[in-house]
């Protein structure tokens, strides 16, 4: 009974007993006194009861405010689970769908309201159904499955892969009675990581051919090297006065081919060196030499380059201790690089070598000149093998555009670091920074 309708009952006895008092009243008999305690008892009795009546209303008031807030917190938690991002399901032994939610039926492609009591099976394309059943059947022993990826389907059998996380729901007995199935679509992660398989599986494929052209260039680079080499020594013999029975048109012939021999021979050097550096076979022959000393000879072997053009070659050298540890023939390869190139592109004004201490550990060579300068743009690319700024340019100061890159990759090996700065028209700074030992 609710508190309503007992207030209601608590009424009529109420009323019932002042209509007995009035009639005990009212009687012409003597009151009996059996009687008049009798109807006292009786309105004590109905007191308790409007007491407890008052305490049923508030209990009920309480009751429904509960129930309420109940009710609130099931919607709030049904809402949660329809939103889920992932598909919730709950089905029996038989797999067959006792609850789902929302996102369960937009993986599937079907109304919520349909999807209850269907089998799962039938989300599973026909070809693997087989195995699904067997799954199934060794659910019963597992507490729990996680990540576990197979094939679905929508029910218009559109495949798609998913991983599924199941756990066994069990009664008191520890018996099971059904499952709880997370389905989650990964057919995007699958792309994706098909994609990256694809991607790295490419790009083996790519250093296996950047090692295959290296190694061919080296090897290249080595078969032409020998035979410059030789051109090279007898035209340079042919000049010798012993020989020299040549006409002055003869010598000229012979001098030029000395300096093409030259020049062909310092491109294959260049193209030997930058395989080795790309294949990672180039070893840097470490010894202990006087830096001061090597940057003096590489600047006064270049002086008359820099005086044909009418360039001013400055050096300073401001080691206060010039010992370094490093490959005296590859610091020099980086310095000739650079000067080569500073004299090359400068027309007027000067080109200035330096060479300080920039920590006691670490050591600055910087080449700076007056010339043509690079644009902002540029900048980035010259260090990239066969860059050059501007071929017509180039082609008039002839060079491979692999010089740069060269250098940059040996300073890399040194474990040093070089930077450009430079304004087109202004002239260019290039900074080397390198360990004043370098590491075995
Ligand atoms: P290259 O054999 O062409 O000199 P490098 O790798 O040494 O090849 O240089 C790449 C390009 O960087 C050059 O072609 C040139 O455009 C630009 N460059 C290098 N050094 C300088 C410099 N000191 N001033 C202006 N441009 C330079």
């Amino acid at each position: 009974m609710n508190a309503y309708k007992f207030a209601q009952q608590v009424d009529i006895v109420h009323q019932r007993a002042s209509e007995l008092n009035t009639q005990a009243h009212s009687s012409s008999l003597p009151p009996s006194p059996l009687l008049q305690e009798s109807l006292e008892e009786l309105n004590t009795a109905l007191e308790e009861l409007h007491v407890a009546e008052e305490e049923l209303c508030q209990q009920n008031e309480e009751l429904l405010a509960t129930r309420q807030a109940l009710e609130l917190e099931r919607k709030r938690y049904q809402e949660l689970f329809d939103f889920a991002p992932d598909a919730y399901l709950v089905t029996d032994i038989e797999g067959k769908i006792l609850e789902a939610n929302r996102t369960a039926a937009n993986l599937f492609k079907i109304s919520p309201k349909f999807l209850k009591g269907k089998l799962l099976v039938n989300f599973i394309p026909e070809n693997q159904r087989r195995a699904f059943r067997c799954l199934l059947s060794q659910l019963r022993n597992l507490e729990q499955i996680q990540d576990w990826e197979i094939h679905m389907q929508t029910r218009e059998k559109l495949a798609f892969e998913a991983a599924i996380s199941i756990a066994t729901i069990r009664d008191e007995e520890g018996n099971p009675r059904g499952w709880r199935w997370l389905v989650r679509d990964i057919t995007i992660r699958k792309q994706i990581e098909e994609q990256l398989r694809a991607m790295h599986l490419q790009n083996l494929q790519l250093q296996e051919a950047t090692k295959l052209k290296s190694h061919f260039l080296a090897m290249m680079s080595h078969e032409l090297r020998t035979p410059m080499n030789v051109i090279l020594g007898f035209s340079q013999l042919l000049l010798r006065p012993q020989y020299n029975h040549f006409s002055p048109q003869a010598r000229s012939m012979v001098e030029r081919i000395v300096s093409s021999a030259r020049h062909l021979l310092a491109l294959i050097e260049d193209i030997l060196d930058f395989s080795k550096l790309e294949a990672g076979r180039l070893e840097l022959k470490l010894e202990e030499f006087n830096l001061a000393e090597l940057v003096t000879t590489v600047t006064e072997e270049l002086h008359c380059l820099a005086e044909q053009k009418k360039l001013t070659l400055h050096v300073h050298v401001q080691l206060q201790n010039p010992i370094v540890v490093n490959d005296s023939n590859r610091v020099r390869q980086i310095l000739i690089n650079l000067l080569s190139n500073a004299i090359k592109f400068t027309d007027m004004g000067s080109v200035t070598v330096e060479a300080r201490e920039l920590t006691q550990d670490r050591i600055a060579l910087v080449v700076k000149d007056t010339g043509i300068g690079i644009a902002e743009a540029d900048l980035q690319q010259i260090f990239q093998e066969f860059r050059q700024v501007d071929q017509f340019l180039t082609r008039k100061h002839s060079g491979t555009g692999l010089g740069l890159s060269i250098v940059d990759k040996l300073v890399r090996l040194m474990n040093g670091a070089i930077a450009v700065n430079s304004k087109l028209g202004e002239g260019s700074t290039f900074s080397v920074q390198l360990p004043r030992t370098v590491a075995e």
